[in-house]
């Protein structure tokens, strides 16, 4: 027999679960990875490396994606409690104004890529002014960071008119090659279509085409938000996405509370994404979203917390259990959806939505070794009947235990291994000026 050598080898997981096309789950399995890629799951005992992982009493899984969120806004949280989007919205940007220029977004983006890597966090899909800022903080902590430049009619608190938000577009390939990190596609990001007006969507689209770039963007929100929309546009968000040319395969709609039958198939015959954020919904009393009717519908859903001012954290394993839980009681159902399920929209079907699905979401041979193990040697996870179930209805985020992201350990035993956590949380203290 001979020995193959890697760089790293995961050993003696309890389970892995690989979130593959046929959901195949190993047991007593483990997982070699070579130059940052998975080279062979389940049976590694073919291979050698000096750096081993002990994964008994493990959970082995791809990591979480957060498909929508705002990571440097992490800053403001707790700032804006008690009141709908609209007042939460009147509350936080004038916070922005005073805390959120570039060096405030850096140290947000900091700690917050801290907070979702050490939760299980690989992929954030991210919105935020000063996007250089936010992307450069992430970066350097470790976590796979999709970000791009964020487009809205007036000047909002980076000062930036039109004209300058197009020419920032122009330039952001060669800001984000220049930051390096784990390699993510380029996006733009409209804020909503209530405050990008129909004319601007389409410029936005014009570029994206030619910059081979996709899309993130707010949608039907609340049903205020709506209304809002139809006041100012003619037409509700949905609908003037479409018309933009922007529902199809490259968007991510964060959000789609309230979407009537057409909004659904347009977005299901166009083929967007939407991401579900039930903690930022449910705690703005925005809505039900119906992640059931929407995935029968055939979209793709996928998993995120939105920001921590209106959700108040970053935390993944929260939200698979809301989702879940909440698809449940929208139905009167409990089977209305599985907790495997609800896995995969938090791994596979969230790399999809952000044009990565080739390359990460699942535990196969090739794709690049985003991962997290979850240690079940705890009370509240004895017994384990089904991985799955354990994951989303017993598992908390405090349960990571290492994070891989392109095959390096960004998290090690609970700890970062690129920045020390003191200090990213000292710096993010110091510049709100509490306690
Ligand atoms: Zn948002």
């Amino acid at each position: 027999m001979t020995t193959h050598d890697v760089d790293t080898l995961i050993l003696g997981a309890r389970f892995v679960l690989t979130c593959d096309d046929a959901g195949t789950v190993f047991e007593n399995a483990g997982v070699a990875i070579r130059d940052g890629r998975i080279v062979a799951v389940g049976d590694v005992s073919d291979y050698d490396a000096s750096n081993t992982i002990d994964a008994t009493g493990c959970i082995v899984l791809p990591g979480l994606v957060n498909l929508h969120t705002h990571l440097p806004m992490t800053l403001l949280r707790g700032v804006a409690e008690n009141v709908d989007l609209q007042g939460f919205l009147e509350r936080v940007w004038a916070e922005e104004a005073r805390i959120m220029g570039p060096e405030g977004t850096y140290l947000g983006a900091r700690l917050g890529a801290l907070e979702a890597l050490l939760g299980g966090t690989t992929t954030a899909l991210d919105m935020y002014f000063h996007p250089e800022a936010a992307h450069r903080g992430a970066v350097e902590v470790g976590i796979r960071h999709a970000i791009g430049p964020v487009f809205f009619d007036f000047p909002g608190p980076d000062g930036l008119e039109w004209e300058q938000r197009l020419d920032l577009a122009r330039r952001w390939p060669d800001i984000q090659d220049a930051i390096g990190g784990a390699n993510v596609p380029r996006f733009l990001m409209p804020h909503s279509p209530l405050i990008v007006n129909p004319e601007h969507l389409r410029d936005i689209d014009a570029m994206a085409r030619e910059m081979g770039a996709r899309i993130h963007t707010h949608n039907s929100e609340n049903q205020k938000e709506d209304d809002a929309t139809v006041a100012a546009h003619g037409q509700r968000p949905t609908m003037l996405l479409r018309d933009a040319g922007l529902l199809d395969e490259r968007t991510v709609l964060a959000h789609s509370v309230t979407l009537n039958d057409d909004d659904q198939a347009a977005i299901a015959a166009g083929g967007a994404s939407i991401s579900h954020n039930p903690g930022s919904n449910l705690k703005l009393a925005s809505g039900a979203m119906d992640l059931v009717g929407y995935r029968d519908q055939g979209i793709r859903v996928g998993l995120g917390t939105d920001g921590c001012s209106s959700s108040n954290d970053l935390d993944m394993f929260a939200v698979m259990r809301l989702a879940a839980n909440l698809a449940r009681l929208v139905h009167l159902d409990p089977a209305a959806i599985s907790a495997e399920d609800i896995v995969r929209a938090a791994t596979i079907e969230g790399s999809r939505a952000i044009g990565m699905g080739d390359r990460i979401g699942s535990l196969e041979e090739g794709k690049e070794a985003d991962l997290i193990l979850v240690d079940t040697r705890a009370p509240h996870l004895t017994p384990i009947h089904d991985p799955f179930t354990a994951l989303v209805f017993a598992a908390g985020r405090s349960d990571v235990r290492d994070v891989f992201v392109a095959g390096e350990r960004v998290i090690a035993s609970r700890q970062p291994t690129r920045v020390d956590a003191g200090q990213v949380m000292a710096s993010a203290r110091e510049h709100v000026g509490s306690d």
